[in-house]
C-alpha cells in the first residue's frame, strides 16, 4: 500500500490539485465546474469516452446548480471512478489459476513498455509466494531482449529456456513449455517480440506461439498479458487496440505509473477494454509490481 502511494504520487498531486482548481472560488456545480473537470480528466489520460462517463455520473448525482465543496465532489468523484473500475467484470480476479500446473503466460508488448522488467518481477512474486517458475525468451529476435531477461533470471533465481538469436520464437515457447513440465514447475512465463510495424505478422507470429506451445499443453497460454507503458498516454491506448485485434488478450499490466502524472490511464484503459487490469509497475526494483486493485488504486490516487 505504501508503494503504491508513492507510485502514485505524481498522479495524485496533478490530479487533486486539478481538481481543487476545478472548483475555486465556485459555490455551485455549473456548466464550468463540470467542463473544468472533463478537463482535468483529460489531462490525466483517463480518455474521452471514459471520461464522458464520469461526467455524465457526476451529473446524475449532483442536482444540477447545488452546492457541493471541493470535499464532496471529491468524495463524490472518486466513487463514481472506483463503480467503474469495479464494472469490469473481470476486475479483481485474483491471482493464477493453481490447477493448472505448469500455468502458462505469455506476455506480449512492444519493445522498451517494460515488459522484461515486469516478467522478472513477476517471477520475483510467484518465487516469494513458494512456486517454482521457468521463464522463457522467445524474444529472439533482439539480443538485447535475451540478455536483460537472463540477467532477471540470475538476480531472481529461476531457470530460463533459450535458444540462439534468430531462432524460431515459437520453438522456445514450445522447448520452455515442455520444460516446465518436466520440471513440475507451477508457473511458465514466456517473453515475446512486440513488433507491431506489420499487424498480419504480429498477428501469425503470436498464433503460432500459441499453436506450437499447445502441441506440448493444449490449453496453453492460461493467460496472455499485455503489457503497456502507463507513462505514454494515448499510445498505450493505441497499441492496446493493435494487440487486442491481434491476439486474445486476457490481461493487462500497466507500468511505469510512478513516472507520470497521468495515472488516468489506468481508469481509461480498463473501461475501454473490459479486459483486467492485472498488474501494476510503480517502479524499477524487483518489488514495485502490485497486483491491481481498483478500490485500493482509486483511494491512493485521491489521497
Ligand atoms: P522491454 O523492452 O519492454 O522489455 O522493457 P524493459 O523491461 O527493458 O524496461 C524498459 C525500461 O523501463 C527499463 O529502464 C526499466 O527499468 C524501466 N521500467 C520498467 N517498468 C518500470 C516501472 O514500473 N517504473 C519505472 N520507473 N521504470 C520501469
Amino acid at each position: 500500500k505504501e508503494t503504491l502511494d508513492q507510485g502514485l504520487e505524481k498522479s495524485r498531486e496533478g490530479f487533486f490539485e486539478k481538481i481543487s482548481k476545478a472548483v475555486v472560488g465556485k459555490s455551485t456545480v455549473d456548466e464550468e465546474v463540470l467542463d473544468n473537470l472533463e478537463e482535468v480528466l483529460i489531462a490525466s489520460d483517463v480518455g474521452a469516452s471514459t471520461t464522458i462517463k464520469i461526467i455524465e455520473r457526476i451529473e446524475q448525482r449532483v442536482a444540477r446548480d447545488k452546492y457541493v465543496s471541493t470535499e464532496e465532489l471529491n468524495r463524490i468523484l472518486r466513487e463514481e471512478i472506483t463503480a467503474l473500475l469495479l464494472e469490469n467484470p473481470h476486475q479483481n480476479s485474483g491471482n493464477i489459476d493453481q490447477s493448472k500446473k505448469p500455468y502458462v503466460i505469455m506476455v506480449v508488448g512492444v519493445n522498451g513498455v517494460g515488459k522484461t522488467t515486469t516478467i522478472g518481477k513477476l517471477a520475483h512474486q510467484f518465487k516469494k509466494e513458494g512456486k517454482s517458475v521457468v521463464l522463457g525468451a522467445a524474444d529472439t529476435f533482439r539480443a538485447a531482449a535475451v540478455d536483460q531477461l537472463v540477467i532477471w533470471s540470475e538476480r531472481v533465481g529461476v531457470p530460463i529456456v533459450k535458444q540462439s538469436m534468430g531462432s524460431d520464437p515459437a520453438s522456445v515457447a514450445f522447448d520452455t513449455v515442455q520444460s516446465a513440465q518436466a520440471q513440475g514447475a507451477d508457473i511458465a512465463i514466456i517473453d515475446t517480440a512486440g513488433r507491431l510495424h506489420n499487424k498480419v505478422n504480429l498477428m501469425n507470429e503470436l498464433s503460432k506461439i500459441k499453436r506450437v506451445m499447445q502441441k506440448v499443453l493444449p490449453d496453453a497460454p492460461h493467460e496472455i498479458l499485455l503489457v503497456l507503458d502507463g507513462s505514454t498516454g494515448q499510445n498505450a491506448f493505441e497499441q492496446a487496440r493493435q494487440f487486442t485485434a491481434a491476439t486474445e488478450v486476457s490481461a493487462l499490466a500497466v507500468t511505469k505509473l510512478d513516472g507520470t502524472a497521468k495515472g488516468g490511464v489506468v481508469i481509461g484503459i480498463s473501461d475501454q477494454f473490459q479486459i483486467p487490469v492485472k498488474y501494476i509497475g510503480v517502479g524499477e526494483k524487483m518489488e514495485d509490481l502490485q497486483l491491481f486493485n481498483g478500490a485500493e488504486f482509486v483511494d491512493s490516487f485521491f489521497k
